[in-house]
Order: C-alpha cells, then structure tokens, then sequence
C-alpha cells in the first residue's frame, strides 16, 4: 500500500514536471512572439527615419496663372522694384503655358527626388495661386531648405535653342560668400547633368543680380531655363513626356551630384 502510494506521488510529480516545462516553452514562445514584431517595428521605424533625413529641397515652380503686377521689393536693400509676378512665356508651337509646363515638371521631379531619399517642398502644387517671387523666396528660407530649384523656361526667337542656369555669384551683395560659393556649384552640378540626360546644347551659367527670388533666398539656389518655348521645335521636344523623363533624371543627378549621394 505504501508502495503503491509512493508510485503514485511519483507520478504525479512527473506529470507536474511535464506540464511546468510545457509552460516554460510556452512563456519563451509568446515572449519570443512579442519581441518579434517589437524588433521588426524598430528597423522599419529606423528606415522611414533614414528617408525623412535626406536634404529638404526647395522645388519653385515658376511662375503662375494669375499675374500680379503689383511691385515689390527686388532685394533686401529696397533699392530695385519689381513686378510681383507674371504667367510666363507661351510655347509657340502648342501655345501651353509657361507657368503650367514649370508646374507639371515640379510634380515629376518631386516623385523622383523622393524616390531617391530627398525630402521636397513645393513652392505652389496649383496653378492658380498668387505667390510673389519674394514670397517665395522667403518661404524656402523658413523652411531652411538645403537647396532650391526654381524652374523655367527659355524665350527668344524660334531658332535659339539649349538649357542655361541663372544664379546669384560672388558679385552680389545680398548673398554670404559661403552661399554665394554653393549656388555656383548647384549650378554647375545641375546643368551639366541635365545636358547630359536631355543631349540639350549647354548655354552656361549666367551670373544675374536682379532676381528678386534669388536676392532674397538665403539658401543655395538656382535657376534653370529647361529650354527654348519660343522654338516651336524645342517646345514639342519638351512636352513628350519621354523626354521629361530625361528632364527630371538630369536634375535629379545634378543633385544627387551637390551632395554627393
Ligand atoms: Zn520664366
């Protein structure tokens, strides 16, 4: 009987034993399942972090469809005035809008600019909207933007052809040497890839201290004349949307270029 009895404690103590393991397994299971999804949380939350922290740039889309022909300061030494804003040049093939194509090409290279890990602030997302050169200018540097674009096209006559960049260099007042320093070498950045994806004729950098949105930016920037709307040849070449592909990966590499990505 006590034998019997002792079997029986024994057995019980085996089953108890089992069961206690079991349980352990269980509890490094479900610890082992919560800390999964907890780890593969902070490696997606590491990489969003690592895309947001690519350089803010500032994309201008020149131009509007409401001129405003007000006045306004030129530059921060109130000595030059002028017009707040106009519509642009007219393509002389298709007629399209200067201000509409700046737009359209903005919304492109924003996509692709942040497929490439930049972060992108749009000057305007509309056409219809009444923004001064000066205001923008002054947007872009409270956003502390690492760089800006501010986009263009070309008017004179119908046989010139060729993209070319206009910016603030060293002889301008308005601007630090520092920046002055960095705006030459975005422009420069910037041109000769464009040149290079789009095969345009490269026109040079033209140094221009009378744009009012560049007197006033404080960031490095620069102006790019995407080509001649005035050359009805050149105007049907940029508005295949094949070539604008080519449009936006110039740019996008002149970037990538700046900062060395
Ligand atoms: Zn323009």
């Amino acid at each position: 009987m006590r034998q019997h009895l002792l079997l029986r404690c024994l057995t019980a103590f085996l089953i108890l034993s089992v069961v206690m393991t079991s349980s352990a397994c269980l509890m490094t299971q479900i610890s082992t399942a919560q800390t999964t999804p907890t780890a593969s949380a902070a490696v997606k939350t590491d990489s969003v972090k690592t895309e947001k922290k690519g350089p803010l740039i500032a994309v201008d889309a020149g131009h509007q469809k409401y001129e405003d022909g007000r006045m306004e300061k030129a530059d921060p030494d109130k000595n030059g005035r002028k017009i707040r804003n106009t519509s642009g040049c007219s393509g002389a093939s298709t007629g399209m809008p200067e201000y509409k194509y700046t737009l359209k090409i903005a919304k492109k290279l924003k996509k692709e600019l942040e497929k490439r890990g930049y972060r992108v602030y749009m000057t305007r997302t509309k056409n219809a909207v009444k923004f001064s050169n000066r205001e923008r200018a002054l947007k872009i540097n409270k956003k502390k933007a690492a760089a800006c674009i501010r986009l263009h096209c070309d008017s004179f006559g119908s046989s010139a052809s060729g993209a070319s960049i206009q910016y603030r260099s060293k002889t301008n007042s308005y601007i630090s040497k520092k920046v002055a320093k960095k705006n030459t070498r975005l422009s420069r950045c910037i041109l000769k890839k464009y040149c290079k994806a789009t095969k345009m004729k490269n026109r040079g950098l033209v140094s221009r201290n009378d744009l009012t949105g560049c007197n006033w930016a404080k960031v490095p920037t620069t102006l790019i004349e995407m080509g001649f709307f005035s050359n009805p040849r050149e105007e049907r070449k940029m508005l295949k949307a094949s070539f604008q592909k080519k449009m936006v990966k110039g740019i996008a590499d002149g970037f990538d270029a700046y900062f060395k990505r």
